[in-house]
């Protein structure tokens, strides 16, 4: 294996999170770090004509028109910050020789964390709550939960995440249900029964999404699905806003079908999520739809965002790109 050299990465999406714990990641290596807060797009991606590898997050587009300049710009790595990779055109990254890698698990307690997060919130209504008790409203009418110990959460892929939140929910006393085509010996082990996914939203209190947005995933949930699932559902997606028909989960919150929607991600984030908005006008009525439910409960995909996943995150984008640097296999590649 050669030396590794430093590369130019040209890093796209960046706050100021991603500068420090790139930084502090880099300073024993020396890449050099081009921050650009511009997303990637087919026109920003000339900011990549200085760089070796780019390295992007989950609004970037990677589609066939930006990877086809990145090609001519000569980058041969895209490293993503993130786990899911929906948003790269793989085939033609794969037809310009650009290879792609993600950061696996950087930690999938944050996300699972978050996810058991949004279900305690939703539950015992704790975002109410918290207004109430700050305008001196002390009453507790209209904040009636449920007992967890004993329901049944189904579990919609049960990877890395997936199982971590599989453990939080069976150490809290609740009957664990998953649908995976690759089931996981872990779980099984840990008393999980996987069934087919009919089954399981047909059995579950409480619905949660774990599995990544592909073609075949895409709208995983919609009027079909939803209408099998049981009345007062709750549902929660921390995986991708695309795996949800969002229109149908409304007509279901309408209907009462739905009884708890918790979402970290949603179908149309990008430009929405990751944005101080605050004195704008949001056009998307459908999202402002979903704001005015009292019992759906929204992050702007922060689920992964804890300290430690941070700074695994930096490593191992890092390691990547010096592994690229040094022309050695890479582990994590897509
Ligand atoms: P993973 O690759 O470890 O696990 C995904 C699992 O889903 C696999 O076991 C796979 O077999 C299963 N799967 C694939 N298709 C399925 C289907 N149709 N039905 C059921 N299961 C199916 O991924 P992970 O690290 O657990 O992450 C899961 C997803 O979480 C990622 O794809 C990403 O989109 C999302 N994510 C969100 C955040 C956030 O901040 N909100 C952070 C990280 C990851």
């Amino acid at each position: 294996m050669d030396e590794p050299r430093p590369l130019r990465v040209g890093v796209f999406s960046t706050k100021p999170y991603d500068v420090a714990a790139l930084s502090r990641a880099n300073s024993s290596t020396g890449h050099e770090l081009l921050f650009h807060t511009s997303m990637l797009d087919p026109v920003t991606a000339q900011l990549a004509s200085e760089a070796d590898v780019v390295c992007a997050f989950v609004h970037d587009d990677l589609g066939t028109r930006t990877i086809e300049r990145l090609a001519l710009a000569g980058i041969g790595l895209i490293a993503l910050r993130s786990a899911g990779f929906n948003n790269v055109d793989l085939r033609a990254a794969r037809e310009h020789d650009i290879s792609v890698v993600r950061v696996p698990r950087y930690s999938p307690h944050a996300v699972a964390e978050h996810t058991m997060g949004l279900v305690l919130s939703l539950n015992r209504q704790i975002h109410r709550a918290y207004a109430r008790v700050r305008e001196n409203n002390f009453s507790i009418e209209g904040l009636l939960g449920f007992d967890l110990f004993g329901k049944t959460v189904g579990v919609v892929g049960t990877g890395e995440i997936g199982t971590s939140f599989a453990r939080i929910c069976t150490g809290m006393g609740m009957r664990v249900l998953a649908s995976d085509p690759d089931p996981h010996d872990t779980c099984v082990d840990m008393g999980v029964s996987y069934v087919p996914l009919g089954e399981l939203l047909e059995q579950s209190n409480i619905v949660s999404l774990h599995c990544p947005l592909t073609p075949d995933t895409h709208h995983l949930i919609n009027a079909t699905q939803l209408s099998a699932m049981q009345d007062g559902v709750m549902l929660i997606n921390t995986s991708r806003g695309g795996l949800i028909d969002t229109r149908a989960a409304i007509d279901s919150l309408k209907t009462g079908k739905i009884g708890y929607l918790g979402l970290d991600v949603y179908e149309e984030e990008e430009g929405l999520f990751f944005e101080d908005l605050s004195s704008s006008v949001i056009e998307d009525d459908v999202f402002s739809r979903l704001l005015t439910f009292p019992n759906v409960l929204i992050t702007g995909h922060q689920a992964f965002f804890t300290h430690e996943a941070l700074e695994e995150i930096a490593a191992t984008t890092i390691e990547s790109i010096s592994a690229y640097a040094a022309g050695a296999p890479l582990e994590h590649a897509v």
